[in-house]
């Protein structure tokens, strides 16, 4: 998804447009300005490694809770199945 952060010349307002191959020019949402600055997207690629690793993290964590509930379940089963 091509997501450009722009930054407004009149009232700087900071906002994201995504913008597709037969967008017109985006604007300001604020006061509906068309002099924006577009940013460097280096936030986008900042969050999307972000994204990635946290992603991946709580996948690691999801998988180690599941086997801890799982060996409790093993562990409580056999305490008490007499
Ligand atoms: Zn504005």
């Amino acid at each position: 998804m091509p997501i450009y952060d722009y930054e407004c010349q009149d009232c700087k307002e900071r906002f994201e447009a995504l913008i597709l191959k037969n967008s017109p020019p985006p604007t300001c949402p604020a006061c509906q300005s068309a002099k924006l600055e577009q940013l460097i997207s280096l936030f986008a690629v900042d969050s999307e490694g972000t994204r990635e690793s946290s992603l991946k993290g709580v996948r690691a964590k999801n998988n180690s809770v599941r086997k801890d509930y799982a060996m409790e379940q093993i562990r409580h089963e056999k305490e008490h199945r007499h």
